[in-house]
């Protein structure tokens, strides 16, 4: 998941919970302030005297406490990591991650392309204004941008500003557990920054949110150049894996590993040929194609999740030459949207 999934919630509070796995694995199940994603996952493993930390949960009020009493539950403690590794650089991956590395001096280590998690602190207006330019391109009425730019105003990113990595996490380095070594396994689509980790001898995967048990799509619009075909492929990547077990960055664990590649590779067809009709015969914005692709499940809370999700569905049929840009002849005023129409 990432931050633009969900708005701000109350909710119940949760407390951080932990729970042991497998010997030498533990599942730290850590709250979110966000609706209907109610926690995430870090994952702590067996390393000599300490573990290696697979996530951290976001960088909130409390949040450290959440942390501390999940890893209490498993007979640890914060001082015991020995390495801080994250799947991706989102908030609910990463956001502890400098303080866990301040607390205990451990190293810290995430793919290179983590740009899309540094603006998030590092200039958070200018983060706001692109995602509103975004919103803007793809049609979305002024009254909605407007509510939508005071709700994110004061937002916090939930992630404290992070030290640039001591590693750069890619394929070939090894993080080194009891368990046995983890290979890396880059994976974008779902952030450009997502990676897996595959422990063989146990045929264990570690996914992140490229696979989760609940299916459901994110793409992080606007970092790479086809952020749906990128998923497509990392699908491939891990599917050749042959995982049985899959600890996932939300919901509990699972094994039907091939079921849920499966899943994700039907959801992504529904969504392009759904999209696709909508842009059949005439050239619609991305924001209008909305209602049609997604129909009762579209809210306010959503739309800006699903508008990134519908311009990476654009943006994929577009590379694939199914769809186009419609400019005009004399090209397209700066205050006009962008409308797309099939091929
Ligand atoms: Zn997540
Ligand atoms: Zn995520």
């Amino acid at each position: 998941m990432a931050d633009a999934a969900q708005g701000r919630g109350g909710g119940k509070r949760e407390l951080g919970r932990g729970e042991r796995v497998l010997p030498g694995i533990w599942r730290l199940r850590l709250p979110l302030p966000w609706p209907g994603v109610p926690h995430c996952n870090a994952w702590a493993l067996k390393a000599g005297d300490g573990v290696v930390l697979v996530d951290t949960g976001m960088h909130q009020p409390g949040s450290m406490g959440h942390l501390e009493r999940a890893m209490e539950m498993c007979g640890l403690t914060v001082e015991d990591v020995r390495l801080v590794v994250c799947t991706h650089a989102h908030s609910d991956h990463v956001g502890q991650a400098a303080s866990i590395v301040a607390r205990t001096g451990c190293e810290l280590w995430i793919h290179p392309n983590h740009a899309h998690m540094r603006r998030m602190f590092e200039d958070p207006k200018a983060e706001l204004e692109r995602r509103l330019e975004i919103a803007r391109q793809s049609g979305v009425p002024a009254e909605p941008l407007r509510r939508y730019a005071e709700q994110r105003e004061d937002h916090d990113p939930g992630i404290a500003p992070t030290p640039e990595p001591d590693r750069d996490l890619l394929p070939g380095v090894i993080v080194e557990t009891d368990l046995g070594d983890w290979s890396v396994h880059e994976t974008p689509g779902h952030a450009p920054s997502h990676v897996c980790l595959f422990q063989a001898d146990r045929r264990v995967l570690i996914s992140g949110d490229h696979l989760l048990g609940r299916i459901s799509l994110y793409f992080d619009y606007g970092y790479t150049p086809d952020p749906v075909g990128e998923f497509l492929h990392s699908l491939d990547v891990v599917e050749s894996l042959g995982a049985r077990l899959c600890l996932a960055g939300h919901g509990r664990t699972f094994t039907d590993v091939h079921a849920h590649i499966e899943g994700n590779r039907d959801l992504v067809a529904q969504r392009l040929a759904k999209t696709l009709a909508a842009i059949e015969g005439a050239p619609r914005t991305a924001f209008e194609t909305l209602p049609e692709v997604y129909g009762a499940e579209l809210s306010p809370t959503n739309a800006p999740w699903l508008l990134t999700e519908t311009l990476s569905m654009l943006t994929h049929l577009e590379v694939n030459g199914r769809a186009r840009r419609v400019d005009g002849e004399r090209g397209r005023p700066e205050d006009e949207p962008q409308r797309w129409m099939a091929n």
